[in-house]
């Protein structure tokens, strides 16, 4: 197997800041591209092939030009890509959560470099290399067919364009299906690390999820049950 590095995106204004991040992620093995300019994410994604695309994008929220939201949800619109959105601030982060923008973690300034890596290979973990995968099983119910060996989700025979986050919950849904999964249960399953995850982390996952099954399906099959939870219902 060819030991091809994993590529992190930077999107960052400050560049001592940025080259405390591209020197810790070289250190850990991991090849990088620096952007300061949230106006040249979009251009960068669409001049790569599939097979050179970041792995994973650290996405700074205060930006000049246009804003890590902005650019957060113009990266969504062309990529299932891991997100981790950076903020000054926490109370900003309840507010990135409630306005559903598709990060699948988000990182609180300032932070340890440390604690950025392993953020990252938290979530670059729970995704495998198509090479990697052998024979994972795959949850295989009528109208949806996760394979996790690929990360890949289909409904109704359609192709889910679902950011990691987002499979990790289908997943577990899907794993047991008719069963109530309280929030905090659902956020084990779909975070190692659940510092700073809270209730509304998944309340918003699952809106985007039901959006995007709804756009192949109008049927709702994720329930809601009041005070409790969730479950999936096929
Ligand atoms: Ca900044």
């Amino acid at each position: 197997m060819i030991d091809s590095k994993m590529l992190v995106l930077v999107v960052e204004d400050e560049p001592k800041l940025a080259q405390v991040l591209l020197d810790y992620l070289s250190a850990n093995n991991y090849a990088t591209t620096w952007l300061a300019d949230g106006r040249e994410v979009v251009k960068y994604f669409s001049d790569r092939p599939a097979h050179e695309q970041p792995d994973l994008v650290l996405l700074d929220l205060m930006l000049p030009g246009r804003d890590g939201l902005e650019v957060c949800k113009d990266i969504r619109k062309i990529s299932n890509v891991p997100i981790i959105m950076i903020t000054a601030r926490v109370e900003e982060i309840d507010r990135l959560i409630g306005l559903e923008i598709g990060a699948d973690d988000y990182i609180c300034k300032p932070f340890s470099p440390r604690e950025v890596m392993a953020r990252i290979k938290v979530i670059l973990r729970r995704i495998p290399h198509p090479e990697e995968g052998v024979s994972t099983p795959s949850t295989a119910l009528t109208h949806l067919q996760l394979d996790e060996s690929r990360f890949e989700a289909r409904y109704h025979n359609q192709l889910l364009e679902l950011t990691p986050a987002e499979f990790r919950l289908l997943k577990t849904l899907a794993d047991a299906p008719g069963r109530v999964f309280q929030r905090d249960q659902l956020i084990n399953h779909v975070y190692d690390d659940q510092r700073i995850i809270t209730d509304r982390t998944i309340d918003s996952h699952i809106k985007n999820l039901r959006r995007k099954m709804s756009l192949i399906s109008p049927e709702d099959v994720i329930r809601s049950i009041y005070g409790v939870g969730y479950k999936l219902e096929l």
